[in-house]
């Protein structure tokens, strides 16, 4: 027969999944000897019986009747004795702690009855009274589900009549009006009062919690956390300790340590006289833990000792409720504490310098999401403002600045000292100038992998994106939010692109030290050598190398200040951005070779300019040059724009040759798709004169760099290909450009020629594909869009929140890599690659490549790399060493387990 309930001290190790986290704590507890009042757990497999059938288990009836025997002899009272009746709570307690989202009935056992046993045993009438009129109301609200209100209600109204302002000053004979009260109150609303009998008011107190694994809220809680439905919640039954009995008892919170800051100290509360959902509940206000140690010295020693016990048996911080009876401590749950990014760091490094841990553990308690938490300055909203709207955390930072609403605006009022934030639409290259200038992007379309987010996270800028919401009108120049205030371009709001929160007016926003560090000042704060020493050791144990993805010589030394080990993507189109569209423009309309190759002359010079820049920059490091990748229709005019221009003109006499051509060319060059049009390496083989200027470029800026005594290790990409046929057209072109430089110049030049992998074909054929490029760079941008079918421009601010919502995936696949699905692709292009030349070289350079949850995938398959943009580049050298620590066992420190008090 299955056993479905146990005592606290039945095991030596306890298993969180059966016991749930606190039942675990509790057994943990007593096996520590703590001070911890008996009862026992009824397990998740009860639970999980409960909500498959609609009834708990048959046998646990039986198992309750022996578990509450047993607990009556520890504390030497019984269930229902009119004179000394036990009193037990009933608590959830799932495996992944989920804090506020389930039920707690306490006080069972007390009913007409017995609650006069329990005034006479404590000689505290008001005391039994007042324990009495909780079980009623946890009772009907958690069990019957009596409206919540309907008690507090009626509790206010007593207060006001009897002119007292908390709970505490009502009398036993308000209490006993109260009671009757409540009692008329669940016969109204739910035709009974609550059961006379305790064995009664234990069993469906225990149905209740396990329902209530179930609530709405839980459900939305788990989502968001992504906890699993399947997990079940325990049921902790636990003899009652009361902090309201009179004034030597109290109840409170606390934490080891600051969990803000990870600082040594007294943090917590206690509330005298009360119990502790009181002290949660904030129905009256609880005073800070010292003043414990003038309330009662003793108690206060006792806890201390205790809190550090602990703290030595988990070896991290813990968070602690306890109980003060008439002067006796007791710890009703201990659980390790949740921190702050801050106190993350603080704390590893700490607990490293205690001997507590062992670096490795240190370095599996932080997160690159932490890392990032700490590099970006941040709003701060102490102040409880709400936001106007949110959309798509895309670039995180936050800004405050100016609304300005095209690129020339934003440029010309930053020019002037103003700080603006880019509100637009969606951003296109032509914005870059504006973006450049800006504090921040904020769009109302796109997702985290459209051109506002991609070059804002390039850039370092904080970018909202996708924020829906927003009607921008262009004409009446504002912003309208609807059911909120319009904003006039000029208004300022700030933004917050870790949340996507967006705020009208300037709120303050605090710098970040760590970034300062990294940049290269001297900075002395705890939290900087806690971040640094963190950091080094991840350098010193991860086996993935981090590169970053720049495409100018500035990000280039930015990516090298914050420990990038080359450069896995240049995304050339960038440079062509802004002024210099124009001369792509000029390629594209060219009316004949000569024109062309002109217009390719003038570009030649101002492409090797930027290579030269990023291999100054990257000395001595492997810079990857992608070659022009994106659909030409982006260097070309707005087709109505130039549509509307050409007819305007054209009523007026005549539209210049020009732009006649242009229109023509705008027309040409359509797409319904552009996303799967002309793009990548097609323009290659379409367009041959702009990679061969490319690979000039590179090839001549790297000579130069050579001369000058410098090194650089060239590579230069192919984007988008399908099969190894048009690799090898491209190999050919850049053989012979590579040939021309050699001759012209008179010394060899050197580079590798390596393809990107985004689309599916491409992954399904990587050994073929590999036979003609000794590198593979796995665009998992394009890789995503074009395996789910889904746009990477639109997906994410349109539907893909509702299927997140829905449960029907957990993230988007654009922020963290499919594993099943897209991972898949990678893994198995990798694996037919290594198989075909096993010294080839692999990497990532899609925004996955900077993803903290998507690093230990690209370690685990065996990529030598991973390319993310200059600020995830920390992030990315933090999770890449704590991937490699979970191939192997973390080991314990030498010394510093605590022992049990
Ligand atoms: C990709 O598709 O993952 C990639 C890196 O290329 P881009 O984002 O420039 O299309
Ligand atoms: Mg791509």
């Amino acid at each position: 027969m299955k056993t479905y309930v146990y005592g606290f001290a039945a095991f030596d190790d306890p298993d969180r999944n059966l016991l749930g986290g606190k039942g675990a704590d509790l057994a943990e507890m007593v096996r520590l000897g703590l001070p911890v009042p008996p009862g026992f757990t009824i397990t998740t497999e009860a639970c999980l019986y409960y909500l498959k059938n609609g009834s708990a288990p048959t046998e646990l009836a039986r198992q309750l009747d022996e578990h509450l025997a047993a607990l009556e002899h520890q504390a030497g009272r019984r269930f229902g004795d009119a004179a000394d009746p036990l009193l037990v709570s009933v608590r959830s307690g799932a495996a992944i702690s989920m804090p506020g989202m389930m039920e707690t009935v306490l006080n069972v056992g007390l009913n007409d009855i017995t609650v006069h046993g329990l005034a006479e045993r404590t000689g505290d009438a008001r005391f039994a009274l007042d324990s009495y009129r909780r079980l009623i109301q946890m009772f009907g609200e958690t069990v019957f589900g009596v409206p919540v209100g309907v008690y507090g209600g009626a509790l206010d109204a007593i207060k006001e009549q009897r002119g007292v302002a908390d709970d505490l000053g009502l009398d036993a004979g308000a209490l006993q009006d109260l009671i009757d009260q409540y009692h008329r109150l669940t016969k109204e609303h739910v035709g009974r009062t609550i059961p006379q009998d305790p064995r009664e008011q234990l069993d469906l107190a225990v149905i209740a919690v396990f329902g209530s694994w179930n609530t709405e809220r839980a459900r939305a809680y788990r989502r968001h956390q992504g906890i699993s439905d399947d997990l079940a919640t325990a049921v902790n039954v636990q003899a009652m300790v009361f902090g309201n009995l009179g004034d030597h008892s109290g109840s409170g919170v606390c934490f080891t340590r600051d969990p803000a800051t990870g600082a040594y100290g007294d943090y917590g509360e206690y509330l005298p006289t009360a119990q502790g959902e009181d002290v949660v509940s904030g129905v009256r206000t609880a005073v800070p833990l010292s003043e414990l140690h003038t309330i009662d010295p003793a108690a206060y020693r006792r806890l201390r000792s205790l809190l550090g016990a602990l703290e030595r048996h988990y070896r991290d911080v813990c968070d602690v409720e306890f109980t003060i009876e008439d002067g006796m401590l007791w710890i009703l749950q201990t659980r390790i504490g949740k921190r702050s990014a801050e106190a993350a760091f603080q704390l590893a490094h700490d607990f490293v310098e205690e001997g507590t841990i062992t670096l490795d553990e240190a370095l599996s308690r932080v997160t690159g999401d932490q890392l990032a938490h700490l590099m970006f300055p941040r709003l701060d909203t102490s102040g409880g403002e709400l936001p106007l709207t949110t959309g798509l955390g895309a670039s995180p930072g936050s800004a405050v600045g100016r609304v300005a609403l095209d690129s020339t605006t934003a440029a010309e009022w930053a020019a002037h000292g103003d700080a603006v934030v880019l509100v637009r639409k969606e951003t296109r290259p032509d914005d870059l100038p504006g973006m450049l200038a800006a504090a921040g992007v904020l769009t109302s379309r796109g997702g985290r992998t459209s051109h506002a987010a991609v070059v804002a996270r390039g850039l370092g800028r904080p970018c909202v994106c996708g924020a829906g919401e927003l009607e921008i009108d262009l004409d009446a120049r504002s912003v309208v939010v609807p059911g909120g205030p319009t904003l006039a371009e000029g208004d300022v709001i700030s933004i917050d692109g870790d949340t996507g929160d967006v705020y009208a007016g300037a709120l303050p926003v605090a710098d970040s030290p760590v970034v300062r560090w990294l940049e290269g000042d001297v900075v002395d704060t705890p939290l900087v050598t806690a971040v640094s020493t963190l950091m080094a050791h991840a350098d010193a144990v991860r086996r993935l190398r981090v590169r970053a993805n720049a495409d100018t010589g500035a990000d280039a030394e930015r990516a090298v200040r914050f420990g990038a080990e080359g450069i896995g993507l240049t995304r050339t189109e960038h440079m062509f951005l802004g002024e210099r569209r124009q001369l792509i423009e000029r390629v594209i309309v060219a009316e004949d070779p000569a024109e062309q190759a002109d217009a390719l002359a003038a570009l030649l010079p101002i492409q090797r300019s930027d290579f030269a820049a990023i291999f100054a920059a990257m000395d001595g490091l492997p810079v990857t040059i992608r070659l022009i990748d994106p659909p030409l229709h982006e260097f070309l005019p707005d087709l109505t724009e130039v549509s509307v221009r050409v007819a305007l003109a054209e009523q007026e006499g005549g539209a210049s040759e020009r732009d006649t051509r242009l229109l023509a060319e705008v027309r040409r060059l359509h797409e319904e798709n552009p996303m799967m049009g002309m793009r990548g390496v097609r323009l290659a083989i379409v367009v041959p004169g702009l990679i061969e200027t490319q690979a000039r470029a590179a090839l001549e800026a790297a000579a130069a760099h050579r001369r000058a005594g410098g090194s650089v290790e060239l590579e230069i990409m192919v984007p988008l290909l399908t099969t190894a046929g048009e690799l090898a057209v491209v190999r050919d072109t850049v053989a012979k450009v590579a040939r021309e430089v050699e001759e012209e110049l008179g010394e060899p030049v050197e580079y590798r020629l390596g393809a990107m992998i985004e689309t599916p074909r491409a992954a399904l054929v990587a050994d073929e594909i590999v036979g003609d490029a000794s590198f593979l760079s796995f665009g998992t941008n394009d890789l995503t869009q074009m395996t789910w079918g889904l746009s990477r421009d639109d997906a994410e601010s349109t539907f893909l929140p509702q299927y997140v919502a829905a449960g029907i995936v957990r993230t988007s696949p654009f922020e963290t890599i499919d594993v099943p699905g897209v991972g898949h692709l990678v893994r198995t292009a990798a694996d037919l690659a290594r198989r075909a030349d096993p010294s080839v070289t692999m990497g990532v350079c899609g925004e996955h490549g900077g993803d903290p949850a998507s690093i230990g995938f690209f370690d685990e398959i065996g990529l030598d790399y991973v390319s993310c943009s200059p600020f995830r580049v920390p992030v990315a050298r933090l999770e890449a060493g704590r991937a490699a620590l979970q191939h192997k066992p973390v080991a314990p420190a030498a010394d510093g387990e605590g022992d049990a008090p």
